[in-house]
This record gives C-alpha cells, structure tokens and sequence, in this order.
C-alpha cells in the first residue's frame, strides 16, 4: 500500500472516466453541461466559480455560469433555478452559497431537480445516500474520501471505521458509504466522551473536523489508515494545513492523505463525474448500456 494516499492521481482517474463517459454522450449527440449558480460577489464564491468553469473540460463538462446580483429577489433566484431544472440541455446544477443574507438556502436547494443535484443539496439526495439508491449524487466530498479508499486498495470491508464529524456534507453521508461497504463504523462529534480513546480503535480514520492539528499521536492506534479532509488556515504556519497533526502522525500512520493535495484534490472532480452520470441517466443513456454490455 502507498503511504502517501496522494489525491492528484485519484482525481486524474476520475476526470478520464468522466472523459470517456462523456465522449460516448457526445457521440450520441449530448453535451454534458453544468449550470453554476452564483448569487453576489463574494470573492471565495467567484474563486470557486471560475476554477470550476476552468477545471470543468477536463472531465468532458461545458459549463454555464449564471451570475445573478446580491439584491436579487428570492422570486429571481426560485425563477431561475425552476428554468435550470426544466432546461434539457442543462445535465447539473449547482446553487454556490453561502447565500447572501435572508436567502433561504434549504428552500432554494429544494428546487433544484434531484436528477440534477450534482453536489447533494436536497434531501432526495441525501435519502439516496441513506438509503444506499441512486436517488440524486451523494456529497463531493464523502465521495472522494471513498474513491481514494477504493483506488489505493483500502478495502473498507468488515473493518473498524471512526469518522470524527458528523456535519451533513461529510461526517454523517460518509458513515453511510462506509457502511454500505461494510466497515463497522463509529461517528465522533463534539461531545464525544475521552475522544483518543474511541479514535485509538480506528483502522480507518476520518477526520473532518475543522480544527487545525485536532488529531494528535495520542488519537491513533495501531497502524491507522488516516484520511484527513480538513482544510484549515494555520495563521502560525501561514498555510493550509489539515485536522491531522501531519508530522506527528504520518510516522505512526499505515497511510495518510496529505493536506493539501489529499481530498480537497478529489472533491472537484467527484462532482463534475456527477454531471456525466446525471446526463446519462437523464438520457437514459446507463439503461441502453446496461442492456448492450
Ligand atoms: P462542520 O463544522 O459542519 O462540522 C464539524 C464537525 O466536527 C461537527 O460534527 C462537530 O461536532 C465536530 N467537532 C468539532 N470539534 C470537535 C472536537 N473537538 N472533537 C470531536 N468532534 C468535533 O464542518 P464540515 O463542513 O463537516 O467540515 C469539516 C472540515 O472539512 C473543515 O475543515 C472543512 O474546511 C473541511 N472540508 C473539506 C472539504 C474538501 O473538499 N476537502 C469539503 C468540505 C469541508
């Protein structure tokens, strides 16, 4: 096994599977595309939006970038977001929030169409992840931590999984995905009782936190798998770092994801995969190819 569970050659193959998914649909005449919805100008936002408009080719994904003024009127946003999700050219969408103040996001995500809900904003997509269906796409982010797993031959089967957070977007989708890979899985929050403790029994360790160093030498036991999707600002170190004290834990660690350049390097191309497999199944393109294999 590496032990360095680097995301860059992960992301590569997802974005060539994306590629080659999306290739097949253009040759039947789809295009995949993805509507990105960005509401004001908050710079974080307008960053994240341009990166995805310049990422998004690689995995075989055009892009629409709907910007849409601060003082829009909640009836401008809904508007919008019913046009996304009846247009049939248009395969994904993503609302970018946080929301400018008032805005309420969980009624505005619950607008856009399940089938495509590309990063798991409304509840039939969470249901889906629950529930183990293909209902909308699971979280980017609880994904790329099960694609590294799968692409370094980490096998989740029967072990013991701890995940230290159990926010909506990662922590609590991710127990489900690894439970339905059968690891026993044990989810930590902020109130969990002598943490190291709990964590020490952990093959696989998930931290997603969102606390600098928050994982120590003392929280790890024999030969951890660690995978850190934190990402912090280490004002001290004036970088990026993870939950994970890195130097301490790499030595004791049987792998590790580094940050950056771990989950944060998947996460992205999780979610444009998404827009392929949305516009295959919008286009009933997986069924034909169910039937032709
Ligand atoms: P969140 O704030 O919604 O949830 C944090 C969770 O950690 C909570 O469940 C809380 O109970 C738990 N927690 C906090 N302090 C704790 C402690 N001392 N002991 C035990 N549990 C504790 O955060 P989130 O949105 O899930 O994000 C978590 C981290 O992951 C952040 O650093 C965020 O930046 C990062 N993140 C990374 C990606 C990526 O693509 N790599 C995507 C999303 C979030």
């Amino acid at each position: 096994m590496e032990h360095i569970l680097l995301g860059a050659p992960v992301a590569a193959s997802i974005r060539e599977r994306s590629r080659n998914r999306s290739e097949r649909l253009k040759s039947a005449g789809i295009f995949p595309l993805l509507a990105v919805v960005q509401v004001g100008e908050r710079p974080d936002t307008v960053k994240y939006a341009q990166s995805l408009v310049k990422k998004a080719p690689e995995s075989g994904v055009e892009t629409r970038l709907v910007c849409l003024p601060e003082d829009i009127h909640a009836d401008g946003l809904r508007r919008a977001l019913r046009e996304l999700s009846g247009d049939p050219a248009v395969h994904g969408i993503l609302l970018l929030r946080p929301l400018p103040a008032g805005m309420k996001e969980d009624e505005m995500c619950a607008l856009i169409a399940p089938k495509k809900d590309v990063d798991c904003a409304t509840d039939l997509s969470l249901a889906g992840v629950f529930g183990g269906k293909e209902l909308g796409f699971a979280p980017g982010t609880a994904q790329a931590v099960m694609e590294i797993l799968r692409y370094y031959g980490i096998s989740p089967q029967g072990k013991r999984a701890v995940i230290v957070g159990r926010s909506l977007v990662v922590g609590r989708p991710l127990a489900m995905m690894l439970l339905q890979e059968n690891a026993t899985v044990t989810v930590c929050h902020r109130s969990t009782r002598d943490l190291p403790a709990v964590t020490r029994e952990a093959e696989i360790l998930i931290a997603a936190i969102g606390r600098a160093g928050a994982i120590r030498a003392e929280h790890l036991g024999k030969d951890p798998v660690i995978i850190d999707v934190g990402i912090n600002w280490d004002p001290a170190l004036g970088k990026l770092c993870g939950d994970v004290a890195y130097a301490e834990a790499e030595p004791l660690a049987a792998a590790i994801t580094p940050v950056p350049g771990g989950v944060g390097a998947v996460t992205t191309a999780v979610m444009l995969e998404h827009v392929t497999l949305a516009a295959e199944r919008l286009s009933g393109k997986d069924r034909q190819k169910g039937t032709e294999n």
